[in-house]
Protein backbone atom coordinates (compact mmCIF):
# COMPACT_ATOMS: atom_id res chain seq x y z
CA UNK A 1 0.00 0.00 0.00
CA UNK A 2 1.53 3.31 -0.76
CA UNK A 3 2.25 5.93 2.21
CA UNK A 4 -1.15 7.76 1.68
CA UNK A 5 -3.15 7.97 5.01
CA UNK A 6 -5.38 5.31 5.23
CA UNK A 7 -9.01 6.30 4.76
CA UNK A 8 -11.59 3.61 5.34
CA UNK A 9 -15.28 3.54 4.51
CA UNK A 10 -18.57 1.96 5.71
CA UNK A 11 -21.15 2.54 3.43
CA UNK A 12 -24.93 1.41 4.16
CA UNK A 13 -27.88 1.71 2.23
CA UNK A 14 -30.60 2.85 4.42
CA UNK A 15 -33.06 0.42 3.22
CA UNK A 16 -34.18 -1.68 6.50
CA UNK A 17 -32.79 -2.18 9.99
CA UNK A 18 -29.45 -1.98 11.11
CA UNK A 19 -27.66 -5.28 10.77
CA UNK A 20 -25.27 -7.21 12.78
CA UNK A 21 -23.41 -8.23 10.35
CA UNK A 22 -23.53 -3.78 8.70
CA UNK A 23 -22.30 -3.26 12.36
CA UNK A 24 -19.69 -5.68 12.30
CA UNK A 25 -18.39 -4.45 9.12
CA UNK A 26 -18.54 -0.82 11.18
CA UNK A 27 -16.77 -2.00 14.08
CA UNK A 28 -13.69 -3.59 11.63
CA UNK A 29 -13.60 -0.26 9.50
CA UNK A 30 -13.02 1.80 13.03
CA UNK A 31 -10.91 0.34 15.16
CA UNK A 32 -8.39 0.00 12.19
CA UNK A 33 -9.03 3.43 12.01
CA UNK A 34 -8.64 4.32 15.35
CA UNK A 35 -5.61 1.95 15.41
CA UNK A 36 -3.46 2.90 12.67
CA UNK A 37 -4.68 7.13 12.70
CA UNK A 38 -6.50 6.69 9.84
CA UNK A 39 -9.92 8.05 8.77
CA UNK A 40 -13.82 6.47 8.95
CA UNK A 41 -15.78 7.77 6.26
CA UNK A 42 -19.55 7.12 6.90
CA UNK A 43 -21.28 7.24 3.40
CA UNK A 44 -24.81 6.77 3.23
CA UNK A 45 -26.02 5.04 -0.10
CA UNK A 46 -28.90 6.50 -0.87
CA UNK A 47 -29.34 6.02 -3.98
CA UNK A 48 -32.71 3.33 -4.28
CA UNK A 49 -35.25 6.07 -3.65
CA UNK A 50 -37.66 2.92 -3.86
CA UNK A 51 -36.55 1.58 -0.79
CA UNK A 52 -34.56 4.03 1.19
CA UNK A 53 -36.09 6.15 3.92
CA UNK A 54 -34.43 9.25 6.09
CA UNK A 55 -35.52 7.22 8.88
CA UNK A 56 -33.39 4.31 7.92
CA UNK A 57 -30.39 6.52 7.58
CA UNK A 58 -31.54 8.12 11.32
CA UNK A 59 -31.51 4.53 12.71
CA UNK A 60 -27.69 3.68 10.96
CA UNK A 61 -26.75 6.94 12.78
CA UNK A 62 -27.84 6.36 15.77
CA UNK A 63 -26.43 2.09 15.89
CA UNK A 64 -23.12 3.83 15.12
CA UNK A 65 -23.20 6.25 18.08
CA UNK A 66 -24.47 3.55 20.24
CA UNK A 67 -21.49 1.60 19.25
CA UNK A 68 -19.21 4.35 20.05
CA UNK A 69 -18.51 5.04 16.34
CA UNK A 70 -18.75 8.99 16.89
CA UNK A 71 -19.53 11.46 14.46
CA UNK A 72 -17.58 13.98 17.17
CA UNK A 73 -14.42 11.82 16.77
CA UNK A 74 -11.99 13.49 14.91
CA UNK A 75 -11.02 9.64 13.06
CA UNK A 76 -15.12 10.15 11.88
CA UNK A 77 -15.99 11.92 8.77
CA UNK A 78 -19.24 12.25 7.30
CA UNK A 79 -21.56 11.57 6.55
CA UNK A 80 -21.80 11.61 2.87
CA UNK A 81 -24.92 11.06 0.57
CA UNK A 82 -24.37 9.18 -2.54
CA UNK A 83 -27.64 10.30 -4.21
CA UNK A 84 -26.21 14.02 -3.95
CA UNK A 85 -23.32 12.73 -5.94
CA UNK A 86 -24.74 11.51 -9.01
CA UNK A 87 -23.22 14.10 -11.11
CA UNK A 88 -19.97 12.90 -10.47
CA UNK A 89 -21.35 9.53 -11.32
CA UNK A 90 -22.80 10.38 -14.87
CA UNK A 91 -19.61 12.32 -15.43
CA UNK A 92 -17.16 9.12 -14.91
CA UNK A 93 -19.66 7.27 -16.97
CA UNK A 94 -19.43 9.86 -19.94
CA UNK A 95 -15.52 9.64 -19.73
CA UNK A 96 -15.63 5.94 -20.04
CA UNK A 97 -18.37 6.04 -22.96
CA UNK A 98 -15.74 8.89 -24.72
CA UNK A 99 -12.84 6.95 -24.04
CA UNK A 100 -14.64 3.92 -26.01
CA UNK A 101 -14.71 1.87 -22.79
CA UNK A 102 -18.11 1.65 -22.36
CA UNK A 103 -20.95 1.38 -24.85
CA UNK A 104 -24.71 1.98 -25.25
CA UNK A 105 -27.07 -1.06 -25.57
CA UNK A 106 -30.44 -1.01 -26.47
CA UNK A 107 -31.37 -4.77 -26.27
CA UNK A 108 -34.26 -5.45 -24.26
CA UNK A 109 -33.70 -8.55 -21.10
CA UNK A 110 -36.07 -10.33 -23.55
CA UNK A 111 -33.85 -10.15 -26.41
CA UNK A 112 -30.68 -10.75 -24.28
CA UNK A 113 -32.23 -13.94 -22.65
CA UNK A 114 -33.01 -15.16 -26.56
CA UNK A 115 -30.02 -14.91 -28.02
CA UNK A 116 -28.39 -16.62 -24.84
CA UNK A 117 -31.09 -19.81 -25.15
CA UNK A 118 -29.90 -19.56 -29.16
CA UNK A 119 -26.31 -19.38 -27.90
CA UNK A 120 -26.19 -21.90 -24.89
CA UNK A 121 -24.24 -19.25 -23.15
CA UNK A 122 -25.39 -17.32 -20.36
CA UNK A 123 -25.83 -13.64 -19.76
CA UNK A 124 -24.96 -10.48 -22.13
CA UNK A 125 -22.92 -11.52 -25.28
CA UNK A 126 -21.69 -8.09 -25.72
CA UNK A 127 -23.32 -7.82 -29.34
CA UNK A 128 -23.99 -3.97 -29.31
CA UNK A 129 -20.38 -3.26 -28.77
CA UNK A 130 -19.51 -2.28 -32.05
CA UNK A 131 -22.91 -0.85 -33.19
CA UNK A 132 -21.83 2.67 -32.58
CA UNK A 133 -24.69 3.53 -30.62
CA UNK A 134 -25.73 6.88 -28.48
CA UNK A 135 -27.70 7.48 -25.77
CA UNK A 136 -31.39 7.19 -26.52
CA UNK A 137 -34.74 6.20 -25.04
CA UNK A 138 -34.40 2.32 -23.82
CA UNK A 139 -30.03 2.61 -24.25
CA UNK A 140 -28.16 1.41 -21.48
CA UNK A 141 -24.66 2.32 -21.12
CA UNK A 142 -22.12 -1.27 -20.49
CA UNK A 143 -18.77 -1.31 -19.53
CA UNK A 144 -16.52 -2.94 -22.18
CA UNK A 145 -14.47 -5.19 -20.10
CA UNK A 146 -11.60 -5.93 -21.57
CA UNK A 147 -9.82 -9.88 -22.32
CA UNK A 148 -7.43 -11.11 -19.88
CA UNK A 149 -8.22 -11.51 -15.94
CA UNK A 150 -8.27 -9.79 -13.12
CA UNK A 151 -6.71 -10.74 -10.03
CA UNK A 152 -7.75 -9.39 -6.85
CA UNK A 153 -5.69 -9.20 -3.59
CA UNK A 154 -7.83 -9.19 -1.00
CA UNK A 155 -6.22 -9.35 2.57
CA UNK A 156 -8.98 -11.76 4.25
CA UNK A 157 -9.32 -13.86 1.19
CA UNK A 158 -5.47 -14.18 -0.34
CA UNK A 159 -5.46 -13.94 -4.06
CA UNK A 160 -8.65 -14.41 -5.87
CA UNK A 161 -8.47 -14.60 -9.56
CA UNK A 162 -11.30 -14.30 -12.52
CA UNK A 163 -11.14 -14.63 -15.71
CA UNK A 164 -12.72 -12.12 -17.77
CA UNK A 165 -14.29 -14.70 -20.09
CA UNK A 166 -16.89 -14.91 -17.10
CA UNK A 167 -17.72 -11.39 -16.29
CA UNK A 168 -20.45 -9.42 -18.96
CA UNK A 169 -20.33 -6.82 -20.07
CA UNK A 170 -22.07 -5.22 -17.23
CA UNK A 171 -24.06 -1.64 -17.18
CA UNK A 172 -23.39 1.85 -15.87
CA UNK A 173 -26.22 3.81 -16.48
CA UNK A 174 -29.67 2.29 -16.79
CA UNK A 175 -32.27 3.31 -19.28
CA UNK A 176 -33.37 6.28 -17.70
CA UNK A 177 -29.79 7.96 -17.51
CA UNK A 178 -29.61 6.72 -13.53
CA UNK A 179 -26.08 5.05 -12.09
CA UNK A 180 -25.72 1.48 -11.36
CA UNK A 181 -24.89 0.37 -7.60
CA UNK A 182 -20.88 -0.89 -9.39
CA UNK A 183 -20.23 2.35 -10.45
CA UNK A 184 -21.52 4.57 -8.55
CA UNK A 185 -19.68 3.01 -5.28
CA UNK A 186 -16.75 2.88 -7.40
CA UNK A 187 -16.76 6.62 -7.98
CA UNK A 188 -17.52 7.92 -4.57
CA UNK A 189 -14.60 5.53 -3.36
CA UNK A 190 -12.49 7.69 -5.64
CA UNK A 191 -13.66 11.46 -4.59
CA UNK A 192 -13.59 10.07 -1.25
CA UNK A 193 -9.74 9.01 -1.31
CA UNK A 194 -10.81 5.66 -0.01
CA UNK A 195 -7.60 2.98 0.00
CA UNK A 196 -9.22 -0.10 1.98
CA UNK A 197 -12.33 -1.25 0.70
CA UNK A 198 -13.28 -3.56 4.29
CA UNK A 199 -16.64 -4.71 3.29
CA UNK A 200 -19.01 -7.95 3.25
CA UNK A 201 -18.34 -10.83 1.49
CA UNK A 202 -21.35 -10.66 -0.26
CA UNK A 203 -19.33 -7.92 -2.46
CA UNK A 204 -16.86 -10.19 -3.51
CA UNK A 205 -18.23 -11.00 -6.79
CA UNK A 206 -18.80 -7.46 -7.66
CA UNK A 207 -14.68 -6.66 -6.92
CA UNK A 208 -13.41 -7.76 -9.95
CA UNK A 209 -15.82 -5.53 -11.94
CA UNK A 210 -15.09 -2.54 -9.70
CA UNK A 211 -11.15 -2.90 -9.83
CA UNK A 212 -11.54 -2.96 -13.51
CA UNK A 213 -13.53 0.29 -13.37
CA UNK A 214 -11.09 1.94 -11.56
CA UNK A 215 -8.17 0.70 -13.92
CA UNK A 216 -10.93 2.27 -16.77
CA UNK A 217 -11.20 5.58 -14.73
CA UNK A 218 -6.96 5.68 -14.34
CA UNK A 219 -6.35 5.15 -10.48
CA UNK A 220 -4.98 2.57 -8.52
CA UNK A 221 -8.05 0.27 -7.25
CA UNK A 222 -8.05 0.58 -3.30
CA UNK A 223 -6.84 -2.62 -0.92
CA UNK A 224 -9.48 -5.14 -0.25
CA UNK A 225 -10.80 -7.26 2.63
CA UNK A 226 -14.12 -9.24 2.66
CA UNK A 227 -15.00 -10.64 5.69
CA UNK A 228 -16.83 -13.62 6.34
CA UNK A 229 -20.75 -13.73 6.08
CA UNK A 230 -22.22 -14.34 9.01
CA UNK A 231 -24.93 -17.71 9.73
CA UNK A 232 -27.51 -18.85 11.78
CA UNK A 233 -27.40 -22.01 13.64
CA UNK A 234 -28.25 -24.33 10.53
CA UNK A 235 -25.29 -22.74 9.25
CA UNK A 236 -27.69 -20.39 6.60
CA UNK A 237 -26.60 -17.26 5.96
CA UNK A 238 -28.11 -14.09 8.51
CA UNK A 239 -31.55 -13.09 6.90
CA UNK A 240 -33.78 -10.45 8.14
CA UNK A 241 -36.76 -12.93 7.06
CA UNK A 242 -35.58 -16.03 8.97
CA UNK A 243 -33.71 -14.07 12.10
CA UNK A 244 -32.92 -11.75 14.23
CA UNK A 245 -30.16 -9.19 13.06
CA UNK A 246 -31.43 -5.62 13.72
CA UNK A 247 -29.08 -4.03 15.93
CA UNK A 248 -31.91 -1.87 17.74
CA UNK A 249 -33.72 -4.90 18.17
CA UNK A 250 -30.83 -6.41 20.34
CA UNK A 251 -29.95 -2.56 21.81
CA UNK A 252 -34.05 -2.37 22.70
CA UNK A 253 -33.61 -5.76 24.35
CA UNK A 254 -31.01 -4.74 26.60
CA UNK A 255 -28.53 -5.98 25.29
CA UNK A 256 -25.43 -3.84 25.98
CA UNK A 257 -23.31 -1.63 23.82
CA UNK A 258 -19.80 -3.35 25.09
CA UNK A 259 -20.91 -6.45 25.19
CA UNK A 260 -22.26 -6.46 21.35
CA UNK A 261 -19.46 -4.48 20.63
CA UNK A 262 -17.01 -7.21 21.94
CA UNK A 263 -18.96 -10.23 20.30
CA UNK A 264 -18.97 -8.79 17.12
CA UNK A 265 -15.61 -8.44 16.87
CA UNK A 266 -15.18 -12.17 17.28
CA UNK A 267 -16.94 -12.62 14.83
CA UNK A 268 -14.65 -13.88 12.50
CA UNK A 269 -11.71 -12.97 14.79
CA UNK A 270 -9.85 -13.56 18.32
CA UNK A 271 -8.41 -11.46 20.72
CA UNK A 272 -4.72 -13.25 21.94
CA UNK A 273 -5.37 -15.67 24.53
CA UNK A 274 -7.85 -17.82 25.82
CA UNK A 275 -10.25 -14.76 26.74
CA UNK A 276 -12.58 -13.30 24.48
CA UNK A 277 -14.15 -11.00 26.52
CA UNK A 278 -11.18 -8.38 26.84
CA UNK A 279 -11.02 -4.72 27.07
CA UNK A 280 -11.99 -2.75 24.16
CA UNK A 281 -8.52 -1.03 24.21
CA UNK A 282 -7.08 -5.08 23.38
CA UNK A 283 -9.10 -5.04 20.37
CA UNK A 284 -8.23 -1.59 19.38
CA UNK A 285 -4.42 -2.81 19.79
CA UNK A 286 -4.28 -6.47 18.68
CA UNK A 287 -6.67 -6.35 15.57
CA UNK A 288 -5.62 -6.90 12.12
CA UNK A 289 -7.26 -8.10 8.89
CA UNK A 290 -4.76 -11.06 8.25
CA UNK A 291 -5.93 -12.56 11.36
CA UNK A 292 -9.50 -12.43 10.11
CA UNK A 293 -10.98 -15.19 9.23
CA UNK A 294 -11.87 -17.09 6.11
CA UNK A 295 -14.95 -19.36 6.94
CA UNK A 296 -18.71 -18.43 7.71
CA UNK A 297 -18.93 -16.74 11.22
CA UNK A 298 -21.27 -18.56 13.56
CA UNK A 299 -23.55 -15.30 14.96
CA UNK A 300 -24.51 -17.44 18.63
CA UNK A 301 -27.28 -15.89 20.13
CA UNK A 302 -26.14 -18.28 23.38
CA UNK A 303 -23.11 -16.70 23.59
CA UNK A 304 -24.17 -13.14 22.59
CA UNK A 305 -26.20 -13.72 26.16
CA UNK A 306 -23.02 -15.27 28.09
CA UNK A 307 -21.01 -11.97 27.11
CA UNK A 308 -24.02 -9.72 28.10
CA UNK A 309 -24.69 -11.23 31.12
CA UNK A 310 -20.74 -11.05 31.85
CA UNK A 311 -20.75 -7.60 30.91
CA UNK A 312 -23.89 -6.74 33.27
CA UNK A 313 -21.94 -7.97 36.13
CA UNK A 314 -18.77 -5.77 35.25
CA UNK A 315 -20.22 -3.05 35.63
CA UNK A 316 -20.17 -0.84 38.86
CA UNK A 317 -23.00 -0.76 41.15
CA UNK A 318 -24.25 2.96 39.83
CA UNK A 319 -23.07 2.21 36.15
CA UNK A 320 -25.81 -0.77 36.13
CA UNK A 321 -28.41 1.39 38.00
CA UNK A 322 -28.11 3.71 35.12
CA UNK A 323 -27.96 1.11 32.21
CA UNK A 324 -30.62 -0.16 34.11
CA UNK A 325 -33.33 2.95 34.48
CA UNK A 326 -34.58 3.60 30.64
CA UNK A 327 -35.86 -0.09 31.35
CA UNK A 328 -37.62 0.66 34.47
CA UNK A 329 -39.13 3.92 33.59
CA UNK A 330 -40.74 2.54 30.37
CA UNK A 331 -42.26 -0.12 32.41
CA UNK A 332 -43.34 2.38 34.67
CA UNK A 333 -44.20 4.47 31.68
CA UNK A 334 -47.30 1.26 30.98
CA UNK A 335 -47.95 0.58 33.70
CA UNK A 336 -49.58 4.05 35.14
CA UNK A 337 -51.32 2.60 38.83
CA UNK A 338 -47.59 1.63 39.65
CA UNK A 339 -45.98 3.46 42.51
CA UNK A 340 -41.97 4.23 41.92
CA UNK A 341 -39.66 3.49 45.29
CA UNK A 342 -36.31 4.87 44.87
CA UNK A 343 -35.03 3.20 47.63
CA UNK A 344 -36.71 0.16 47.03
CA UNK A 345 -35.13 0.19 43.49
CA UNK A 346 -31.77 0.86 45.05
CA UNK A 347 -31.95 -2.29 47.12
CA UNK A 348 -33.37 -4.79 44.27
CA UNK A 349 -31.09 -3.53 42.02
CA UNK A 350 -27.85 -5.23 42.89
CA UNK A 351 -29.44 -8.18 44.03
CA UNK A 352 -30.67 -8.38 40.16
CA UNK A 353 -27.35 -7.72 38.75
CA UNK A 354 -25.94 -10.72 38.86
CA UNK A 355 -28.93 -12.93 37.67
CA UNK A 356 -29.78 -11.17 34.44
CA UNK A 357 -28.61 -11.47 31.01
CA UNK A 358 -30.74 -8.57 29.37
CA UNK A 359 -31.30 -5.59 31.58
CA UNK A 360 -34.39 -5.87 29.65
CA UNK A 361 -35.75 -8.69 32.34
CA UNK A 362 -35.15 -5.68 35.07
CA UNK A 363 -38.86 -4.86 35.23
CA UNK A 364 -40.49 -8.26 35.45
CA UNK A 365 -38.04 -9.38 38.52
CA UNK A 366 -38.96 -6.59 40.51
CA UNK A 367 -42.82 -5.35 39.49
CA UNK A 368 -44.47 -6.80 42.26
CA UNK A 369 -42.94 -4.19 44.84
CA UNK A 370 -44.49 -1.31 43.09
CA UNK A 371 -48.40 -2.39 42.20
CA UNK A 372 -50.70 -3.66 45.36
CA UNK A 373 -51.52 -7.30 44.10
CA UNK A 374 -49.64 -9.15 41.98
CA UNK A 375 -50.88 -11.20 38.65
CA UNK A 376 -50.67 -14.63 39.50
CA UNK A 377 -51.24 -16.93 36.45
CA UNK A 378 -52.83 -20.47 36.73
CA UNK A 379 -50.62 -22.58 35.98
CA UNK A 380 -47.61 -20.95 38.76
CA UNK A 381 -50.32 -21.01 41.29
CA UNK A 382 -51.64 -24.74 40.99
CA UNK A 383 -47.51 -25.75 41.00
CA UNK A 384 -46.69 -23.55 43.85
CA UNK A 385 -49.84 -24.49 45.87
CA UNK A 386 -49.62 -28.23 46.12
CA UNK A 387 -49.96 -29.92 49.27
CA UNK A 388 -48.66 -29.00 51.81
CA UNK A 389 -47.98 -25.51 50.73
CA UNK A 390 -51.34 -24.37 52.44
CA UNK A 391 -50.56 -25.32 55.55
CA UNK A 392 -47.34 -24.24 55.30
CA UNK A 393 -48.77 -20.79 53.97
CA UNK A 394 -51.31 -20.49 56.92
CA UNK A 395 -48.09 -21.43 59.40
CA UNK A 396 -46.14 -18.45 58.04
CA UNK A 397 -48.70 -16.13 58.06
CA UNK A 398 -49.31 -16.91 62.09
CA UNK A 399 -45.20 -16.74 62.46
CA UNK A 400 -44.42 -13.85 60.16
CA UNK A 401 -46.80 -12.19 62.68
CA UNK A 402 -44.32 -11.84 64.96
CA UNK A 403 -41.11 -12.51 63.42
CA UNK A 404 -38.80 -9.46 63.73
CA UNK A 405 -38.95 -7.95 60.50
CA UNK A 406 -35.85 -8.17 58.81
CA UNK A 407 -34.63 -10.58 55.86
CA UNK A 408 -32.23 -12.94 57.81
CA UNK A 409 -35.46 -13.26 60.69
CA UNK A 410 -37.61 -13.89 57.69
CA UNK A 411 -35.71 -16.34 56.35
CA UNK A 412 -34.70 -18.33 59.44
CA UNK A 413 -38.73 -17.85 60.23
CA UNK A 414 -39.44 -19.22 57.05
CA UNK A 415 -37.12 -22.21 57.51
CA UNK A 416 -38.15 -23.32 60.43
CA UNK A 417 -41.65 -23.50 59.55
CA UNK A 418 -40.70 -25.47 55.97
CA UNK A 419 -38.62 -28.29 58.72
CA UNK A 420 -41.41 -29.25 60.49
CA UNK A 421 -42.89 -30.48 57.45
CA UNK A 422 -39.68 -31.74 55.93
CA UNK A 423 -39.09 -29.29 53.79
CA UNK A 424 -35.77 -27.54 52.46
CA UNK A 425 -35.85 -23.98 52.03
CA UNK A 426 -36.54 -23.84 48.38
CA UNK A 427 -39.82 -26.10 48.42
CA UNK A 428 -40.66 -24.29 51.42
CA UNK A 429 -40.32 -20.51 49.48
CA UNK A 430 -42.30 -21.72 46.89
CA UNK A 431 -46.10 -20.67 48.17
CA UNK A 432 -44.80 -17.72 49.71
CA UNK A 433 -42.61 -16.80 46.97
CA UNK A 434 -46.01 -16.98 44.63
CA UNK A 435 -48.25 -15.54 46.74
CA UNK A 436 -46.21 -12.18 47.22
CA UNK A 437 -44.46 -11.91 44.03
CA UNK A 438 -47.00 -13.17 41.39
CA UNK A 439 -44.11 -15.55 40.11
CA UNK A 440 -41.84 -18.87 40.56
CA UNK A 441 -38.61 -17.29 40.40
CA UNK A 442 -37.24 -14.15 40.91
CA UNK A 443 -34.77 -12.70 42.91
CA UNK A 444 -33.73 -13.38 46.50
CA UNK A 445 -37.15 -13.21 48.64
CA UNK A 446 -36.38 -11.81 51.74
CA UNK A 447 -34.70 -8.65 50.91
CA UNK A 448 -38.23 -8.17 49.05
CA UNK A 449 -40.31 -8.64 52.10
CA UNK A 450 -38.37 -6.65 54.33
CA UNK A 451 -38.67 -3.96 51.73
CA UNK A 452 -42.74 -4.43 51.54
CA UNK A 453 -43.52 -4.40 55.94
CA UNK A 454 -45.41 -7.39 57.66
CA UNK A 455 -48.90 -5.69 56.69
CA UNK A 456 -48.45 -5.59 53.03
CA UNK A 457 -46.73 -9.08 52.75
CA UNK A 458 -49.46 -10.56 55.53
CA UNK A 459 -51.82 -8.91 53.33
CA UNK A 460 -50.65 -10.50 49.93
CA UNK A 461 -50.23 -14.14 52.15
CA UNK A 462 -53.89 -13.66 53.81
CA UNK A 463 -55.17 -12.87 50.17
CA UNK A 464 -53.69 -16.50 48.67
CA UNK A 465 -55.49 -18.42 51.91
CA UNK A 466 -58.39 -16.86 51.12
CA UNK A 467 -57.76 -17.94 47.30
CA UNK A 468 -56.76 -21.54 48.69
CA UNK A 469 -59.83 -21.27 50.60
CA UNK A 470 -61.93 -20.31 47.93
CA UNK A 471 -61.78 -23.18 45.76
CA UNK A 472 -61.25 -25.82 47.86
N1 LIG B 1 -24.09 -0.19 0.06
C1 LIG B 1 -23.55 -1.51 0.03
C2 LIG B 1 -24.28 -2.41 0.96
O1 LIG B 1 -24.88 -1.92 1.90
C3 LIG B 1 -22.12 -1.55 0.48
C4 LIG B 1 -21.18 -1.52 -0.60
C5 LIG B 1 -19.75 -1.57 -0.17
O2 LIG B 1 -19.44 -1.66 1.02
O3 LIG B 1 -18.96 -1.46 -1.07
O4 LIG B 1 -24.24 -3.61 0.81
Amino acid sequence: MSDAPLRLRFAPSPTGFFHVGGARTALYNWVLAKRLGGTFVLRIEDTDEARNSPEWTQGIIDALAWLEISADDPAFEGPYFQSRHRDAHIAAARKLFDTGQAYYCDLTSEQIAERAKASGVQGYDGSSRDRGLGPGPGHVLRFRVPDGETIVEDLVRGRVEFNNDTIEDFVLLRSNGSPMFLLANVVDDMDEKINLVIRAEEHLPNTPKQQLLWDALGEPPPQWAHVPVLVNEQRKKLSKRRDKVALEQYRDEGYVMGAMRNYLMTLGWAPAGDQEIVAWSQIEGEFTLDAVNRSPAFFDLKKLAAFNGEYIRMMSREEFAHAARPFVDAWFAANPQATMNESWLATMLPLLQTRIVTLAEVPAQIDFLFIGDPVIDDDSWAKAMKDPAPQVLADVISAYAQTPWNADALKDTLDAVGQTYGLKLGKTQAPIRVAVTGQRVGPPLFEPLELLGRDETIRRLQAAATRIASTR
